[in-house]
């Protein structure tokens, strides 16, 4: 969508962009037609926030996506399946891309929150619940919750945002069997992530996965536990009361909603260009928190 002129990949047909990726799909070298079972996932430098993609791209954040996501695919490999089928890619997408299977996706943005913050924040002090599940008294922004809460939304078509999806609905698009696999896996990727993540000064406060399906089986899709699918606190720094300081695009966020950005969030206008130094911080805490994770230099 934002990209007119997506990267031509010889021996790939593109099919779809979103806000951040540009998928294609293999070409048969029998019949030159493209192959429907799998996916080359090229993950951009491209940044969205509030859901506009903006202007300024966010050098190596692409490399940082998919390398993160492929870790955690690995450090997950117990808890789930996931859709990596080589990272035998063309020289030009050379590390920020993955060749996946190609998965009937489910139509729910999978999200669980192991902390307070953000939407679910909202929701909390409006009725002291989150997505319908009724939380103790007395929690603040960053508070730690006594358990992770899975607080499901629509995957909305291009443009608009995602919205809060009560777990009835889930159930009635996916099925109770499915709709409780969903949930109970999303719960277990962000509790092993936290214990991975705890041990190297991160604070996972909450996460979106995407699942498809294959054979009835889920299988782990998209990216996993990334600074553009998560939020990533310092666990030193964390303390309850006030926003937290993030290893992810919420700095973005706030650059923009501040008087120095001049934007109006109400205005439905595009975000102005970020300033080079916003820009380089924002890079700065993508790769920051890929080596901190992993406890590897980023590869170049
Ligand atoms: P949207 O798709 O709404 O534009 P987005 O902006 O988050 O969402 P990207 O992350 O840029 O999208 O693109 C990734 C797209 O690829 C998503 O639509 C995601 O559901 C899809 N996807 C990821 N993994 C797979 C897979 N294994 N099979 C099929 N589709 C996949
Ligand atoms: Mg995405």
């Amino acid at each position: 969508m934002t990209d007119p002129q997506p990267l031509q990949l010889p021996g790939y047909a593109h099919v779809y962009s979103g806000k951040v990726r540009d998928l294609y799909a293999p070409l048969d070298p029998a019949t030159g037609s493209p192959r429907d079972d799998q996916l080359l996932l090229v993950a951009s430098d491209r940044l969205s926030a509030f859901d506009f993609v903006l202007e300024s791209p966010v050098p190596d954040k692409g490399v940082v996506l998919t390398q993160l996501s492929l870790w955690w695919f690995e450090q997950l490999a117990d808890v789930v399946p996931n859709h990596v089928v080589s990272t035998d890619v063309p020289a030009e997408v050379t590390g920020r891309a993955v060749l996946v299977r190609r998965l009937e996706m489910l139509p729910v943005e999978c999200v669980a929150r192991a902390y307070l913050t953000g939407g679910g924040l909202r929701e909390y002090r409006e009725d002291g619940r989150v997505s319908g599940v009724a939380l103790p008294e007395g929690l603040v922004d960053g508070s730690r919750l006594p358990e992770p809460v899975f607080t499901p939304s629509t995957k909305a078509p291009e443009g608009q945002h995602d919205e809060p999806m009560p777990y009835a609905d889930v159930e009635r698009e996916l099925g109770t069997d499915l709709a409780a696999r969903a949930r109970d896996l999303t719960v277990a990727i962000l509790q092993r992530g936290n214990e991975i993540a705890r041990e190297r000064g991160i604070l996972i406060a909450d996460t979106k996965v995407e699942f498809g399906l294959a054979d009835g089986e889920l299988v782990l899709a998209d990216e996993v536990l990334t600074p553009d699918s998560s939020r990533f606190w310092p666990a030193e720094q964390w303390e309850p009361g006030h926003p937290q300081p993030s290893f992810d695009k919420e700095f973005v966020r706030e650059w923009l909603t501040s008087p120095a950005s001049g934007w109006d969030r109400a205005s439905g206008e595009a975000p102005p260009p970020l300033p080079a130094e916003v820009v380089e911080r924002t890079r700065a805490k993508y790769v920051d928190a890929y080596e901190r994770l992993t406890g590897r230099p980023l590869p170049s």
